[in-house]
């Protein structure tokens, strides 16, 4: 014996049919439902959260959901200056991410090392990890990061080729046991793809 709003919904799944392909419904739901992980570090930091407040409202976009965890998250968003001393924990928390994981850069510092010219500051954190958007600003303005999010979301609609991420190789692994020291990550970030993508956000 059926409830009446059971059968309710069985007559409604009668009336029309919904076609789509399997592909296109994962990609609908992964690009929907991203789970942040903010790599705050300087002043980008403090704008990001700005982004995640009532009026930019990063909720609007399925990507409210931000995690400390780096296995509860799929979307890195790298914000603020990466010293030399950090980039082994940036590849650390990278590596622990959950897959099909991205990476947004924000702002000058995060993207190429920003006015820091400077032997202790990473000159991008494409240097360590594949990075799939750029976002150009010092700061970039809250509607930049939007844009480069919803950039990432066209991405993962169209399944946009990742070489920058498929051939991408941990800095970390081929340390041997000096691995995680920058003066070694360094010496090894020559082989890493990750200075290859070229999306960017406008
Ligand atoms: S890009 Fe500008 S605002 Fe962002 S961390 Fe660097 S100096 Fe600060």
């Amino acid at each position: 014996m059926q409830s009446q709003g059971t059968q309710s919904v069985d007559d409604m799944s009668r009336s029309f049919a919904l076609t789509t392909k399997l592909d296109a419904i994962v990609a609908w739901g992964q690009r929907n439902a991203l789970w942040p992980l903010p790599y705050g570090t300087a002043c980008c930091g403090i704008e990001l959260m700005s982004v995640m407040g009532p009026k930019y409202d990063l909720a609007r976009f399925g990507a409210e959901v931000v995690r400390f965890s780096p296995r509860q998250a799929d979307l890195l968003l790298v914000a603020g200056t990466i010293t030399e001393k950090m980039a082994p924990i940036l590849v650390r928390i990278y590596e622990q991410m959950l897959e099909p994981k991205y990476v947004l850069s924000m702002g000058a510092c995060a993207s190429s090392g920003g006015f820091y010219r400077a032997y202790h500051v990473l000159q991008g954190c494409d240097k360590v990890i594949p990075v799939d958007v750029y976002v150009p600003g010092c700061p970039p303005t809250p509607e930049a990061v939007l844009d480069g999010v919803m950039t990432l979301q066209k991405m993962i609609k169209d399944r946009t080729p990742r070489p920058w991420k498929d051939y991408w190789t941990s800095p970390l692994l081929s340390g041997g046991s000096n691995a995680g020291l920058p003066g070694q990550m360094f010496a090894e970030s020559g082989r890493v793809i990750g200075a290859l993508p070229k999306v960017v956000a406008p």
